[in-house]
């Protein structure tokens, strides 16, 4: 069976539109976006439009290359004491000069709808509910529950470390009874971990699962999206091969992705 997030996901925009609209203050998203990355000027393009497809105010701070630190974390700040802006993201990368993580520890977690504070990872960390859960791994639980996924008991592994999707989704797992195995660069025999799993998520931006899952009512989440060598959109999963032996898999595109953006902004939507 397909995981179907393209489908979820206007599901959960459409109920967070609603929810939008019952809400006595209007949420206000602020997206902070430093220099001409052009694939973060199109990340922040899309996160604009859905935001403002379901009624959540949006501006974009556009800040030059060049800007400093100080000036940055004031602005931060700023948003921070503003009562009007109920989000604040800045996207990244950030230029080499200005360091991520003063800028990321400097958003308040109430407003920080990345859950990407130390704040927030630390209270999922201890078994915590955070103020915000982090796009993609909030997306990924969204999914594995719309199908009715068992996560308690199940064996899960998980591909990938980042502090974006590997971690944050391991903890998620965990907080839900799962046996989390976190694989990375240095880890033996990933296939047989993979083969043997419940569920695999992978996060890793390259074709990494490739091979026959044991059990028939195996999940595989493919997290990964780049391009191939004919220039078009893949994920980490040989869908092909994979998909006669696995129970449930998630295609790219059209699984994780769209489930990111409208995860996001379920968050956005949340006014503290
Ligand atoms: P990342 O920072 O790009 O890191 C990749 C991870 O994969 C690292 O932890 C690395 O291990 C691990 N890895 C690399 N080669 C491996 C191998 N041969 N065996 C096992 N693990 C290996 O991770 P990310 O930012 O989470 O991105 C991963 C992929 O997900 C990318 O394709 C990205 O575009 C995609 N992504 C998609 C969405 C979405 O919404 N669909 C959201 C976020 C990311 P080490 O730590 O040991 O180096």
């Amino acid at each position: 069976m397909i995981l179907d997030g393209k489908a979820l996901s206007i599901k959960i925009l459409d109920k967070v539109k609603e929810r939008v609209s019952n809400l006595e203050k209007q949420p206000h998203l602020v997206v902070i976006l430093v220099g001409n990355n052009s694939a973060s000027e199109i990340y922040v393009k899309n996160k604009q439009i859905a935001a403002e497809n379901v009624g959540i105010k949006s501006t974009v701070l556009k800040l030059p290359e060049s800007v400093s630190e100080e000036f940055l974390l004031e602005k931060i700040k700023e948003y921070n004491e503003n009562p009007d802006v109920t989000g604040i993201l800045v996207q990244l990368p950030l230029p080499a000069h200005i360091d991520k993580n003063k800028v990321v520890m400097t958003i308040s977690p109430k407003k920080d709808v990345d859950g990407f504070t130390p704040e927030n990872v630390g209270r999922l960390a201890i078994g915590l509910t955070p103020y915000f859960y982090p796009a993609t791994p909030q997306g990924i639980i969204m999914l594995l529950d719309e199908y009715n996924i068992p996560i308690e008991g199940s064996d899960a592994v998980v591909i990938g470390r980042s502090n974006i999707v590997g971690k944050p989704v391991a903890q998620m797992l965990l907080q839900r009874n799962a046996t989390v195995t976190l694989c990375h660069s240095y880890t033996k025999d990933l296939e047989n971990k993979i083969k043997t799993a419940d569920i695999v998520i992978s996060a890793v931006g390259n074709k990494i699962v490739r091979c026959k899952m044991d059990k028939k009512n195996s999940v595989v989440v493919d997290v990964g999206i780049f391009r191939d060598s004919n220039g078009r959109l893949t994920g980490d999963v040989d869908f092909d091969l994979v998909s006669m032996s696995a129970g449930y898999i998630s295609p790219v595109p059209g699984g994780v992705g769209p489930m990111t953006i409208a995860s996001l902004m379920y968050n956005a939507s949340k006014v503290y």
